[in-house]
């Protein structure tokens, strides 16, 4: 069926006013690949800036098994219970590579999906990492002017995608595994070195005494580590998303991180921070998409790294010249 096309004042009120279909609609609008919409989708930005940044940003990692979707759903509720709003958005590029979701096909959240007060998006599919990413930050800005005030934003603790959450959230969690008898080896100390907080899931039944040990030997580490956040201390912590044992708790660090950063200031300056990075990530896309796509380039780049690769041409004196090319051709 056709849909008629809606105004950006259209957008624009039905955002403010919390119009599920219209939000919606706004999010496949800055998902949108096509050049055709991407004035418009900026000019409903535009006007919903001002009502945006009313809201706790929160980051979820975790290897796919770690208890995710359980542990959202679960806290997402309890906020929901408790009259706030929450949306969930995804950020995974996999898609685009392996042409399948690691954060997986299942209908994940059922219950929460169903509820009136959260909002739960899929990852926009397809796409480098940057162009996902794009699209959840500004997914994130609607969300906000809708009036959701808790976003969760989840990946899969795959790579470079962490980074790339971390720098679009206030506070970033990890959720952890014991039990695979490698947990101090294989956790990667790039991930400990970005997270507000661990939590090692699934602290319920025979496994509770190992997840208790896991956690002392986590904060034994973390002790020795740059926090990620200036004047936090990222800890170790015990849950069961399964049980909801320890969720409460997780609110209240939350809570005690927003309010201790909001009053250093720590908590602004990182949103400053974010929204310039963003707008120099995107220049930076930009620019390298422009360079690769520009048809003279094209035309030369193949024989130029065949002369790089045959070790006939150095590599800085190869991309100078692709560089001088590119701006005469430009
Ligand atoms: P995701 O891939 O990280 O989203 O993980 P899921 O939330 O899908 O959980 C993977 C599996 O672990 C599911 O079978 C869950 O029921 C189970 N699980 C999740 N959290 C817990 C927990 O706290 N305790 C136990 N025992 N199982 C859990």
């Amino acid at each position: 069926k056709r849909r008629r096309t809606l105004s950006v004042e259209q957008y624009v009120e039905g955002v403010l006013n919390g119009d599920r279909a219209t939000i919606a609609r706004a999010i496949t609008l800055v998902e949108s690949n096509s050049p055709k919409y991407f004035h418009k989708s900026q000019e409903v930005l535009r006007l919903l800036m001002p009502y945006t940044g009313n809201s706790i940003r929160l980051g979820i990692t975790g290897v796919p098994g770690a208890g995710k979707s359980t542990l959202i759903e679960s806290l997402g509720t309890k906020l929901c219970d408790r009259g706030h709003h929450v949306a969930v958005l995804a950020v995974d590029p996999s898609s685009s590579v392996s042409k399948g979701s690691i954060l997986g096909d299942k209908t994940r959240m059922e219950k929460l999906s169903k509820n009136q007060q959260a909002f739960v998006r899929p990852s926009p599919s397809g796409g480098t990492l940057g162009g996902v990413s794009r699209k959840s930050r500004e997914t994130m800005l609607i969300c906000e002017a809708a009036g959701y005030d808790v976003i969760i934003v989840e990946t899969v603790g795959v790579g470079q995608s962490e980074i790339t959450v971390r720098s679009m959230v206030d506070f970033f969690l990890v959720l952890m595994l014991t039990g695979a008898g490698d947990e101090l080896q294989g956790m990667k100390k790039g991930v400990m070195e970005i997270a507000d907080a661990l939590f090692i899931n699934k602290a319920d039944g025979p496994n509770k005494q190992t997840a208790e040990n896991a956690k002392a030997e986590y904060n034994r580490l973390l002790h020795f580590l740059q926090p990620a956040t200036q004047g936090w201390e990222t800890k170790a912590y015990t849950i069961s998303a399964l049980t909801g044992n320890g969720i409460d708790d997780m609110w209240n660090i939350i809570n005690k991180y927003k309010e201790k950063t909001l009053k250093s200031g720590v908590f602004q300056k990182r949103r400053q921070n974010q929204l310039s990075e963003w707008m120099d990530s995107l220049i930076e896309e930009q620019l390298k998409r422009d360079f690769y796509e520009n048809p003279y380039i094209k035309e030369i780049l193949t024989d130029t790294k065949k002369k790089v690769t045959e070790g006939t041409l150095p590599p800085a004196q190869a991309a100078e010249k692709l560089l001088s090319e590119y701006n005469k051709n430009k």
